[in-house]
């Protein structure tokens, strides 16, 4: 069955200021269909039709650069899109205790997190991961994620990820990563990066 573009569960304009709509249209309905499109003729025919996007990037040694370039696109970007879009929200208490426990606290995630982001060279993804039940940040390059069995210094299942691409922030930041990583914490569903934190410890 072919991968289809996930319906966003708010409005383009949602998140402004902080990442404005002309950039989530274009993110969304271009690059993350275009990584679709590049997936579904990448895999076709192949086993790769019956598996989840999930069970692809566990195996992605298995295929074709192009099914690792556009797969991780297409996981990346339905994660991105689902921890998005709640202004507001908080952890829940599970997992704000569990920052503060690991992490040493909401500040010092953030500033983890975004030295992570900022420092990534290039394209990217900063990530927070749980790995044997525990809290982490990494980064990774391109469209490569933690559940990649090729990925070895940044191993986890994501419950946050940030698209450091410039195509993610450059019509509003231009050279600016900084800023945009900064406005993000503004934009997150902690309801929804709760809910992925608890269905794995
Ligand atoms: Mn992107």
């Amino acid at each position: 069955m072919a991968f289809e573009l996930p319906k966003l569960s708010y409005e383009y304009v949602a998140l402004e200021p902080h990442i404005d709509a002309k950039t989530m249209e274009i993110h969304h309905s271009k690059h993350h269909q275009a990584y679709i499109t590049n997936l579904n003729n990448a895999i076709a025919g192949t086993d790769a039709e019956q598996l989840t996007i999930e069970d692809i990037c566990k195996n992605i040694s298995k295929y074709s650069p192009a099914v690792r370039n556009n797969g991780g696109g297409h996981y990346n970007h339905s994660l991105f899109w689902q921890i998005l879009g709640a202004p507001g929200t908080k952890p829940s208490a599970k997992l704000a205790s569990a920052i503060d426990a690991e992490l040493g606290g909401m500040d010092k995630l953030k500033e983890d997190f975004n030295k992570a982001a900022i420092t990534r060279f290039g394209s990217g993804w900063a990530w927070l991961c749980v790995e044997n039940g525990k809290l982490k940040i990494c980064s990774t390059p391109n469209q490569d994620n933690p559940l990649m069995d090729v990925v070895t210094d940044c191993k986890g299942t994501p419950i946050l990820g940030l698209d450091v691409w410039e195509h993610a922030y450059y019509l509003n930041y231009q050279n600016r990563r900084p800023d945009y990583c900064t406005a993000f914490w503004n934009v997150i569903n902690w309801d929804e990066v709760s809910r992925r934190y608890e269905s794995l410890i």
